[in-house]
């Protein structure tokens, strides 16, 4: 009964999402933080006054929210955690200003970046060119390339966890295909500089794309959008789950050149016309319009990062250099599946990966200080 096509998928995994006893969920790296009051407002006040509005269909290319993610990129200079905040107001700091004005003809927003990826993967990545991607990043990137019968070249990180930048544009160049990795990466949290990408990207070829994944570039990384007027092959995927406090919301989006743009909504257009529905609209566009609320938060996961770090590093675990709100971690003698189980028994949830070369490694959200507190008594116990 099922087609061939059926048989080949492998799908993603994700973290728990255990329904049964309340854990602490420190394994799918979501944010601690509820949305701003204004989103809660925002969101109630759509549903009690508009109730129309949920009868018709929404806004298909969702311009007004398009309008406030390109305000908030340009007011934050899109990495949250150095934005400079006073009050309400909210500035890019110095490094990161963008020097042009990112317009809402080059954002493209989907249902969640899950989907937006899905979109740029059947619009650039061809199934005859093998596909470059680092041997640990998100895991979505070979499902999606498996979805799409799309053969891949997988290059070792180094040593260090770091990506191995030459071979992968090395390698790129010989099959004659694009490009896609996490910055900061993911499981490792390591960041590549604005400088180490923009001489990946000097070092490629223009005609081919070159995908960088920004999910956790507000925690500390440095963002690609200033490279934008520079290279028109570069696209750039963000998403609202991480430090936008939204992943229930199913918000992720593009920045790009209003070409790249216009193919990813094309292919929108062939697939599902109304990917983001009429409260998410709404919900997005009041995030975007308090951008200091999220700075704060971005803020607080660093600076609880940062200590948690620390902590790890006096009890003589290896912690990965992070600049996201998680870190990979490994106890000096303790294997990753004892630690995770006897954080689990603890009541808290990190992730544990069983795949060969990281699964002496968790990987821990950063949450709360409270929630932190509790997982530091956990870790207490490991010995
Ligand atoms: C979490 C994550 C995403 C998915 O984000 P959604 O917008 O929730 O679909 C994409 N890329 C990376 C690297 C992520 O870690």
């Amino acid at each position: 009964m099922i087609s061939t096509r059926m048989k080949n998928l492998h799908p993603y995994v994700p973290g728990e999402q255990p329904k049964d006893r309340p854990y602490i969920k420190l394994n799918a790296n979501e944010n601690p933080y509820p949305p701003c009051k204004a989103v809660q407002s925002a969101v109630i006040d759509f549903v009690q006054n508009n109730p129309m509005k949920l009868a018709l269909y929404p806004d298909p290319d969702s311009l007004e929210l398009h309008a406030a993610i390109a305000d908030m990129l340009n007011k934050t200079g899109g990495v949250l955690c150095n934005a400079v905040v006073s009050g309400d107001e909210v500035l890019p700091s110095a490094a990161d200003k963008i020097p042009f004005t990112v317009t809402p003809d080059m954002i493209y927003s989907g249902n969640g970046s899950d989907e937006v990826l899905s979109f740029v993967f059947y619009a650039f990545f061809d199934s005859g060119k093998k596909l470059v991607l680092p041997e640990f990043t998100y895991s979505f990137y070979p499902v999606y390339a498996g979805f799409y019968n799309i053969e891949t070249d997988i290059v070792p990180m180094k040593p260090d966890w770091s990506l191995d930048t030459k071979e992968m544009i090395c390698r790129a160049k010989k099959n004659g295909s694009g490009i896609i990795f996490a910055n900061p990466n993911a499981p490792s949290g390591i960041g590549l500089s604005r400088a180490e990408v923009r001489e990946m990207l000097l070092a490629s070829d223009p005609e081919q794309i070159f995908v960088v994944d920004e999910a956790y570039v507000d925690f500390g990384g440095e963002s690609c959008i200033p490279l934008l007027a520079e290279f028109k092959n570069l696209l750039i995927v963000r998403t609202f789950s991480k430090s936008l406090c939204g992943a229930g919301m199913r918000l992720g989006y593009i920045v790009a050149n209003p070409e790249l743009v216009n193919y990813v909504t094309t292919v929108k257009n062939s697939l599902n016309h109304f990917p983001i529905d009429a409260v998410a609209q709404v919900a997005g566009l009041a995030a975007c319009k308090n951008p200091a609320y999220y700075a704060e938060c971005a803020k607080k996961v660093r600076d609880e990062r940062d200590s948690f770090v620390s902590f790890l590093q006096e009890k003589g675990w290896f912690v990965v250099p992070s600049r996201t709100n998680f870190v990979l971690a490994r106890h000096p003698s303790v294997s990753g599946a004892d630690v995770y189980r006897r954080i689990k028994e603890r009541g808290i949830l990190v992730r544990h990966f069983s795949t060969p070369g990281i699964e002496d490694y968790v990987r821990i959200t950063i949450g709360t200080h409270e929630q932190m507190s509790l997982l530091r008594a956990a870790i207490q116990t490991i010995r």
